[in-house]
């Protein structure tokens, strides 16, 4: 499997592909419907949340990688999540992965907003999908690198 580097890597390459298309289709270039979505704010936001996703919210929270350990002292909220999931198991599952790390996730920022008094209904849908889409495509990218540098690796 690669290391955090090389993950960090792939993830970078990956997002300036992605940005690169969503800019193309925020342009009016491909699907008029799609265009209308996407404004520089929905990609900033997207953007964003891909690169806080690679360095924070790795499927390699199952062990004590730098993911895990850039929490700090928040690392502690992790550990449930660590302590369930065997390493390169259904953490690293293409559905169970990101659904759970964002469940996780979700348990950490809903009470965090609540107790800021932020109302849940009023924050922007596209900006929530926008995030968590971000969020979903770097555990996913993340996924597919393990499995296809394992293959490469068992092949040779
Ligand atoms: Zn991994």
């Amino acid at each position: 499997m690669p290391d955090g580097k090389t993950h960090e890597v792939i993830n970078a390459a990956v997002l300036m592909a992605s940005i690169g298309g969503l800019y193309y289709f925020s342009a009016g270039y491909g699907n008029a419907v799609i265009a209308t979505y996407l404004d520089t704010y929905t990609i900033l936001t997207f953007a964003a949340a891909y690169i806080f996703a690679t360095l924070f919210l790795s499927p390699d929270l199952d062990i004590d990688s730098k993911p895990y350990r850039r929490w700090r002292m928040l690392r502690v909220l992790w550990w449930p999540y660590k302590t369930i999931f065997k390493h390169r198991g259904l953490s690293h599952n293409p559905v169970i992965g990101p659904v759970s790390i964002v469940l996780n996730l979700a348990l950490i920022v809903v009470p965090l907003l609540l107790l800021a008094g932020v109302s849940l209904q009023s924050l922007p849908s596209g900006s929530v999908i926008a995030a968590i889409a971000g969020i979903v495509l770097s555990i996913e990218v993340h996924i597919i690198s393990d499995n296809v540098i394992s293959r490469m690796k068992s092949a040779f």
